[in-house]
């Protein structure tokens, strides 16, 4: 069974920027090369229901379902990532060596894992994770996960409401652009980010 770096639960603005971010580290550094990503998301995202006017650069009055999908088309672009529907019921394991099980019997095997399932509910068995109130949410009954700095242990990742950030797109997603250049810089053994800059001449 192939076995990705990263692991992905989730495909709102955080899980799918956490991948964009990843995804686009490859190539510029010698410690992401042949790693591999992948996503894997369910029916629906808060972003569906969204209409847009305060997402820097996004035109007033986009459809939230509208970005999402030319989000999800941009890291479809990146080879070295593989993106699935399906609906995660199980993941077990450590560092190094996590299982990820969806309801339709499929089983992905992954070195390191993105819990990123948005606010409503974590009801995913195995990983032996706290889930506690939203401490950020202007609606009660939403929940978050204990974590120190996005991370939850060893391996273990949360970003998006998932991580207690107030629910806006920014905030989302850029809490998934953080948890990926933590990873980089796990990898890389120093801080990373990954900045492109235009074509000199
Ligand atoms: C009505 C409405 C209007 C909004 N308007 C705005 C606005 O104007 N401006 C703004 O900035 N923000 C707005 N937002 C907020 C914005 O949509 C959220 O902040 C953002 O979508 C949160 O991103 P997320 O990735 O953390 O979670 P989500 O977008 O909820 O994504 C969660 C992902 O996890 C997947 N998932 C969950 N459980 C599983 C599982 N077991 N297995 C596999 N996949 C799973 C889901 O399918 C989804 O892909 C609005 C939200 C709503 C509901």
């Amino acid at each position: 069974m192939e076995k990705y770096s990263v692991i992905i639960i989730g495909g709102g603005p955080a899980g799918l920027t956490t991948a964009l971010t990843l995804a686009s580290a490859n190539g510029k550094f010698p410690f992401v090369e042949g790693k591999k990503y992948l996503v894997i998301y369910g029916e629906y995202s808060d972003l569906d229901k969204a209409l847009l006017k305060n997402v820097p650069g996004i035109p007033v009055g986009t459809l939230g379902k509208d970005l999402l999908n030319s989000i999800r088309e941009q890291v479809k672009a990146y080879p070295n990532v593989k993106l699935v529907k399906g609906n995660v019921i199980k993941a077990k394991g450590e560092k190094g060596n996590f299982k990820v099980y969806l309801e339709d019997g499929t089983v992905f095997e992954g070195e390191n894992l993105v819990l990123a399932t948005g606010f409503h509910k974590f009801n995913i068995e195995g990983l032996n994770v706290e889930v506690v109130e939203h401490h950020n949410s202007p609606r009660p009954n939403k929940v978050m996960l204990k974590h120190n700095n996005n991370k939850v242990r060893d391996g273990l990742f949360v970003a998006g409401l998932l991580a207690g950030e107030p629910t806006m797109f920014a905030s989302a997603s850029g809490s998934g652009a953080k948890v990926a250049c933590d990873i980089l810089s796990e990898w890389a053994g120093k801080t990373v980010v990954v900045h492109d800059v235009p074509d000199e001449g």
